[in-house]
């Protein structure tokens, strides 16, 4: 027999998915892969409804429908203060997974470096490796996750092609200071790097943090490929719908390897989240507040159990310490975790290019009742370990 692609020796299957599976199998709550039990906005609902009588049913445009690109434009205009040209700067993409990979595709050749902040999204491990890149991993630094400048710069004297970053950052909850985006950009100009981002929880940040966008300082725009999805700012993560924001002829590059991949994300979704793209600033600070509310009642679920975690700054995600359990295999601890006490969570190891085995990741988009019954599940931890 032959033998499938070698590529497929470099990255696992994803343990969130895995997770996920697991935690259905044993009808655990589910706060290992990210996404909400509650329903999107009910205009958004019914937008869909509308959208699957009257359409549309057939292939959008390859890059992205036009009235959905000029809405996401006029959108992105307005939070990230800069211009944004519905023709020439965006590409719509099949979540924001799609967006990171054709990112990637776009900019890299096969043996080309990538910088990648350790801990990071399991994907771009992955997308590295399709695209033929190859990673250099950066640690941030728990427990406050900063970067060291001078293991930054060394990266960059390797002379990357592209460095990832994930801000506000899964699984840190790290939301990247003015400074140091300015440090990273500086390095990038400097040594002629694009930056991918993935920006998906742009709009999930808890005050006094504020979301700056890198591709909006000096220099930046014209090398930095800023994606991001509708997925989490709307509650939609099945819909599929992601985007590349770059440069005319970035985005050119982009759409060839976008229409290649996938041709194009769901026309009629496409044609019903057009409503959540006009929704008005009150949204967003009625998103920020929920998400808050949540987080709070988590953290006081961990600090009632008496457990160490990271307080998050943006996202969804909290890193929780596991070490007084005493666990060798944090994945071990997860899967006996599911199980036993009926809360799934990710292994903090599939995040971390370093040994780490002492975390693991609870996600808390989930309704207030969701999470009061983890919490409440969770304080038997201590009891049962
Ligand atoms: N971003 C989500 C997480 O980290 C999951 C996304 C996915 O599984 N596609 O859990």
């Amino acid at each position: 027999m032959p033998s499938i692609s070698r590529r497929l020796n470099h990255f696992t299957e994803s343990i969130i998915r895995h997770m996920t599976r697991l935690s259905d199998e044993c009808g655990a709550i589910n706060l290992s892969q990210g996404f909400p039990d509650f329903n999107p906005p009910e205009e958004l609902m019914d937008a869909a409804q509308r959208a699957g009588r009257e359409g549309p049913h057939q292939y959008a445009v390859t890059w992205g429908a036009p009235n959905f690109r000029a809405a996401l434009a006029r959108k992105q205009t307005r939070f990230m203060g800069i211009p944004i040209n519905p023709d020439t700067n965006i590409v719509i993409t099949c979540g924001s997974t799609e967006a990171m990979m054709v990112a990637m595709m776009t900019v890299c050749n096969p043996g080309e470096k990538v910088i990648i902040f350790s801990p990071f999204y399991e994907n771009y491990g992955a997308d590295t490796i399709l695209s033929g890149a190859e990673p250099i991993y950066v640690p941030l630094h728990p427990p406050d996750f900063l970067f060291d400048p001078d293991e930054l710069r060394n990266a960059f004297l390797q002379r990357p092609k592209a460095l990832v970053l994930c801000n506000p950052s899964n699984p840190s909850g790290k939301v990247f200071t003015h400074e140091e985006l300015e440090y990273i950009a500086g390095l990038a100009l400097e040594y002629d790097t694009f930056v991918i981002t993935d920006e998906v929880y742009e709009h999930i940040i808890f005050k006094p943090h504020e979301h700056c966008y890198i591709a909006t300082l000096p220099g930046m725009f014209e090398r930095t490929l800023s994606c991001s999805s509708l997925s989490k700012t709307y509650s939609i993560t099945g819909w599929r719908l992601g985007y590349v924001i770059a440069a005319p002829d970035i985005i050119n590059g982009a759409r060839k390897v976008h229409d290649f991949l996938t041709v194009g994300a769901a026309a009629p979704l496409q044609e019903a989240a057009v409503t959540a793209l006009n929704f008005p600033d009150s949204y967003y600070e009625t998103l920020r507040a929920e998400y808050t509310e949540r987080r709070n009642m988590m953290l006081k679920y961990m600090d009632r159990i008496g457990l160490l975690y990271t307080q998050p700054q943006g996202a969804y995600y909290i890193l929780v310490n596991i070490s007084e359990f005493g666990w060798k295999s944090d994945m071990e601890f997860c899967e006996w975790m599911t199980r036993e006490i009926g809360v799934a969570a990710v292994p903090g190891s599939s995040f971390f290019h370093e040994p780490v085995n002492n975390l693991i990741r609870l996600h808390f988009a989930k309704r207030i009742e969701t999470i009061e019954e983890a919490g409440k599940r969770l304080c038997r931890l201590k009891e049962r370990v």
